[in-house]
């Protein structure tokens, strides 16, 4: 590729930035993206977080339009949270397979077979499945959301079974998972993250618990993206093998530049070989403003599943705000 290409592929993107920030300010909308989105779309974000910290974010903003730099389910999450609220979502095809893996007929028979369970479900899932669910977690308090269930009382786990059994591992609490997974989160190859731990002894491994066992067993620290994020500012190591989608590297980077971050690469040949987020990336600058600009795809719900959907996304906001207070 010349140069002059490469400049005139990065003037566009200039251009087409400060039409969004101008637009934005217009329309005084609020821009909350996910640490999985391209990183131009994450320079632009008023705030760029986790689920957690999207949710909470999406539940406190004043904005009249949200404009959901993610995936449908967080977008169709603000939407609960802010009924009277137009909430946009550059793509209506940002799906999730973890969302997916769970689709609500097939969940409400499982639930029903098991009446007495406590529903845990994690946020990665439809408002649907949501109604059904007595409480909903994310990676970074979904210890803390188990922990709060009475021991007595058995417990349903969706749609994750890899974060399911994880947080088996870590609370000692037997659970009856859903068979659903995240395919970038699978898709880490342990022969070439083995090669890269031999070829950087000294670099620390950190695992989303989206991740399988194997990858989980060999982690020097599990967390959520925000959690990863924090773990190598408080660490003292120097560089870290990062097993998550590789658009949290973009803010490790910005915040530690000093460090070095090396995504861990996944199984299938691609031009990097770093796990992405086809869902994720299928957000774009030119759609982020095509959104702005028309105000759609406007994401809709039905009013009866989003009251009941919103029953436990505010039980897990409020036991996840108490622990933030301590
Ligand atoms: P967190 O945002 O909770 O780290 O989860 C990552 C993820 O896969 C979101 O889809
Ligand atoms: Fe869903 Fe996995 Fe993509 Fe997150 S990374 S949005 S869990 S498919």
């Amino acid at each position: 590729m010349s140069s002059s290409i490469i400049h005139a592929d990065k003037n566009s993107k200039h251009a087409i930035s400060a039409k969004i920030l101008k637009l934005k300010k217009e329309k005084s909308a609020v821009l909350l993206a996910h640490y999985y989105q391209e990183s131009s779309i994450q320079d632009l974000a008023d705030f760029v977080g986790d689920s957690l910290a999207l949710s909470q974010r999406a539940a406190e903003t004043q904005a009249n339009i949200i404009v959901f730099a993610g995936v449908h389910f967080m977008a169709e999450t603000a939407k609960i949270l802010n009924p009277s609220k137009k909430v946009l979502l550059p793509d209506l095809n940002a799906g999730c397979s973890l969302s997916d893996s769970c689709p609500p007929e097939a969940f409400s028979k499982f639930v029903l077979l098991h009446p007495k369970h406590v529903v845990v479900s994690y946020i990665n899932c439809s408002a649907e499945v949501k109604a059904m669910s007595d409480i909903i977690c994310t990676s970074s308090n979904a210890v803390k959301i188990i922990q709060s269930i009475p021991e007595d009382r058995e417990i349903i786990f969706a749609p994750d079974k890899n974060l399911g059994n994880y947080l088996m591992s870590i609370t000692g609490r037997k659970m009856l998972l859903w068979e659903g997974a995240c395919v970038v989160h699978e898709a880490f190859s342990l022969e070439k993250l083995g090669k890269l731990i031999l070829e950087h002894p000294e670099a620390k491994l950190l695992v989303h618990p989206e991740s399988e066992m194997p990858v989980l067993k060999m982690a020097h620290f599990v967390g959520s993206t925000k959690a990863l994020l924090d773990f190598a500012g408080k660490d003292n190591s120097n560089k870290y093998l990062v097993a998550t989608e590789a658009g949290i590297l973009h803010q490790m980077m910005k915040a530690y530049p000093t460090k070095h971050f090396i995504p861990v690469p996944v199984a299938e040949e691609n031009s990097c070989a770093c796990s992405e987020c086809a869902f994720m990336k299928v957000n774009t600058l030119e759609k982020l403003y095509n959104c702005l600009l028309y105000e759609k795809p406007e994401i809709l719900l039905d009013e009866d599943i989003r009251r009941k959907a919103l029953v436990p996304l505010e039980r897990m906001l409020e036991i996840s705000n108490q622990s933030y207070a301590v």
